[in-house]
């Protein structure tokens, strides 16, 4: 996809992604509004996007997000949807229906393209990387643009260490670090760093997860009363599905977090015999082979059972194979 010749002509440009967004949505969503503006001086270009996680404050322009939605355009001559489906445009959904010209990047497997135009590659890592890629002419590349794109592949990728991350991923990277932010700080200050809350969220997490399924499984849930107490928003949550991941012996962990009464945020991840993607399908939801969400409805240990279900099959496939 030639991006330049995509928005060529456009007065009107809007940017948005998927719903509570993560570093690779607002990075990438950063990374190319930036660009766009360099390229394309005379648009007015807009991104929409859910309040982005403080840690991402360190990205130039990031003010310039509409957190609420609103905007004094009635038709966008081209909307972008990035790292998703429309389906979790959330508020922005509207102005991509209402778009004449409609382009969506993405780089998970579950999205078959809701587009005219569509970039879709889930071998990258990261719809930054795509992003990286669509930034032909790298003389418009600075180190505003190339910080927001190291964001979201640091935060996709796990820095640099989930079976995502391919040689072009660390090649592009390689020459992003090349514009001289200081990226050991920025790995450190947006994707180690836990705030106290945080570190205590996850204790419990840990401390109240349940193995099952002989540890091959293990599962964890933070349910509303909890996050009330410790005035925790979902994002505080990142990172404790990945934490239990790392048990010994398990190959798929769930974490999942109440959004309602008898509904929950899942996330799933593997460690590689069990295809999480496939099972989030299942119930609606999407992502990777190793990393995907959907969203629940019923008991804890409904939606457990459930879940088990689908991925013992998976788990009995993978045995009679062998
Ligand atoms: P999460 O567990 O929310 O960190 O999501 C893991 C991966 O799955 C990310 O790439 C998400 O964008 C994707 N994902 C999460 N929830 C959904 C959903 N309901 N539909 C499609 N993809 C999802
Ligand atoms: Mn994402
Ligand atoms: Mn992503």
């Amino acid at each position: 996809m030639d991006i330049l010749k995509e928005v060529s002509g456009a007065k009107t440009i809007g940017i948005g992604g998927h719903i509570r967004p993560d570093g690779d949505c607002i990075g990438s969503a950063m990374g190319l509004y930036l660009y766009l503006l360099k390229v394309c001086p005379g648009a007015d270009i807009q991104v929409f996007l859910e309040e982005p996680a403080e840690i991402f404050k360190c990205i130039s322009k990031i003010e310039a997000i509409r957190t609420d939605f609103e905007t004094n355009i009635e038709q966008f001559d081209v909307f972008i949807a990035l790292d998703t489906t429309k389906d979790r445009l959330g508020k922005a959904e509207k102005y991509f229906d209402d778009a004449p010209k409609k382009i969506n990047i993405d780089h998970h497997v579950s999205n078959s393209g809701c587009g005219d135009v569509n970039y879709i590659i889930p071998q990258a890592s990261s719809t930054c990387e795509l992003i990286y890629d669509l930034i032909q002419d790298k003389k418009q590349m600075d180190e505003e643009i190339a910080k927001a794109i190291y964001i979201g592949m640091v935060h996709d990728t796990g820095v640099f260490q989930y079976s995502n991350t391919s040689p072009s991923t660390l090649r592009a990277a390689g020459e992003l670090i090349s514009y001289g932010f200081d990226f050991p700080k920025l790995i450190d200050e947006t994707f180690y760093e836990k705030s106290y809350v945080q570190n205590q969220i996850l204790g419990r997490a840990l401390l109240e997860s349940i193995v099952f399924m002989n540890g091959k499984c293990i599962v964890s849930m933070v349910d509303k009363k909890t996050m009330n107490f410790y005035q925790a928003k979902p994002h505080d949550l990142e990172g404790i599905v990945n934490q239990l991941r790392n048990t010994k012996g398990v190959e798929c962990a769930i974490f999942m977090y109440q959004i309602d009464t008898l509904e929950y945020k899942v996330s799933l991840r593997s460690n590689g015999k069990v295809n999480v993607e496939r099972v989030a399908s299942f119930f609606g939801g999407g992502g990777h082979e190793r990393a995907s969400g959907v969203t629940m409805r019923g008991t804890f240990h409904d939606i457990v059972n459930n879940l088990s279900a689908q991925i013992a099959a998976q788990l009995k496939e993978t045995a009679q194979r062998k």
